[in-house]
């Protein structure tokens, strides 16, 4: 059993060095365990966070512990009723080849119904996230002004479309001409600018004529700044993640826009609002329906990088936080 484990805390931004490959018997599964093969691992940035930092400020998996991550696996051996050899199931393997189970988190998953790569994606917690940020807190109204950083990637690309569908005016921020273009091209979007762009804030605010409803923030930090004063009266910001600052050791530097954050969002009568969708549970069902019908009618479309074998993980998980990444990141055992 190969498996992938924290090797050194991060000091900024991760490295192939803070993860090693190391080797193991394959386990033996007991009274009602099953035995899973794992098929693909997503790689998603809150890995980040579990890996902890070189200042030692938070470090919540131990060095020497296996990366966690999500999975889908085929069941290679069951002794649970509830599972035969050769189910295909989604669940928390983690970096690794072979994990056991008592199959109480996993999902079954229908292989004829849609790709199975897709439970980690579009029709997983990436595409659910996107769901729930829009219909639960966003709620773009038609002809509202949606912007969505990250854009391109796994969560983004489904809030863009999700928005687009529910008839709002969408703009996607994101690195470089490739994704700007994909974003206008195949994803629908109405505009999209290049985050990395020297005058990027000043593309925005002509991206944006009418103002900013909905920001369906991922990344956080200069998108944000320049997001912030182009919001409007009763503007609603999704704080899905903030990227951007996974990395820091210390807080966000720069000037101090807390007393004013505050005053704006007076004033303007606007909702700020974080969420987890591991809290929405109950919209699973929604979201199969809504998103699974979208993506089988072709009114979603998604896009997988994929990365062949465990022994390349290392190397591509850094790329979430470098923008070379382009789609839902996942890993092909
Ligand atoms: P992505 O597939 O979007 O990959 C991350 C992308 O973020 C990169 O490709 C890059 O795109 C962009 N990025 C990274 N660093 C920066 C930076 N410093 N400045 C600007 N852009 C940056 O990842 P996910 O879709 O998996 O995750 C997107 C966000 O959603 C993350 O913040 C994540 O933590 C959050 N999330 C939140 C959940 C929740 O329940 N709240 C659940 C799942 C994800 P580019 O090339 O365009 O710069």
């Amino acid at each position: 059993n190969r498996k992938v484990v924290l090797a050194a805390r991060p000091d900024g931004n991760p490295k192939p060095s803070d993860f090693r490959l190391e080797t193991e018997a394959v386990p033996v599964p007991g009274k009602d365990q099953l035995l899973l093969r794992t098929r693909y691992l997503s790689l998603d940035p809150y890995y980040r966070s579990l890996m902890g930092n070189a200042n030692g400020t938070s470090n919540p998996l131990d060095i020497g512990a296996t990366m966690i991550g999500s999975t889908v696996s085929e069941v290679v051996e069951s002794d649970n009723p509830a599972f035969v050899k050769g189910d295909i199931v989604c669940g928390f393997a983690g970096w690794q080849d072979y994990s056991l189970s008592d199959g109480s988190e996993l999902q079954k998953l229908d292989p004829e119904s849609a790709p199975v790569s897709t439970a980690l994606g579009v029709l997983g917690f990436t595409g659910m996230t996107a769901y729930v940020g829009l219909t639960t807190i966003g709620v773009p109204k038609p002809g509202e002004t949606v912007v969505v950083s990250a854009a391109t990637g796994a969560v983004g690309s489904i809030a863009v479309q999700i928005a687009k569908l529910k008839g709002a005016r969408v703009v996607g921020i994101a690195g470089g001409k490739e994704k700007t273009d994909y974003l206008v091209n195949e994803l629908g979007a109405d505009a999209a600018v290049d985050h990395r762009a020297p005058d990027f804030a000043d593309q925005l605010k002509k991206a944006v004529p009418n103002g900013i409803d909905v920001d369906f923030e991922s990344v956080g930090g200069k998108v944000f700044e320049a997001v912030f004063p182009l919001l409007n009266h009763h503007a609603r910001v999704i704080v899905c993640g903030v990227v951007s600052q996974y990395n820091s050791n210390e807080p966000a530097s720069g000037p101090n826009l807390l007393p004013s954050l505050l005053e704006v969002a007076l004033w303007k009568r606007m909702q700020i609002r974080g969420f987890g969708v591991d809290e929405h549970s109950d919209q699973f069902e929604n979201f199969q329906r809504d998103v699974g019908g979208w993506v089988k009618e072709g009114e979603i479309k998604y896009r997988e990088d994929v990365v062949q074998g465990l022994e390349n993980a290392a190397e591509a998980f850094p790329r979430l936080f470098t923008g070379g990444n382009f789609g839902r990141l996942i890993v092909k055992f």
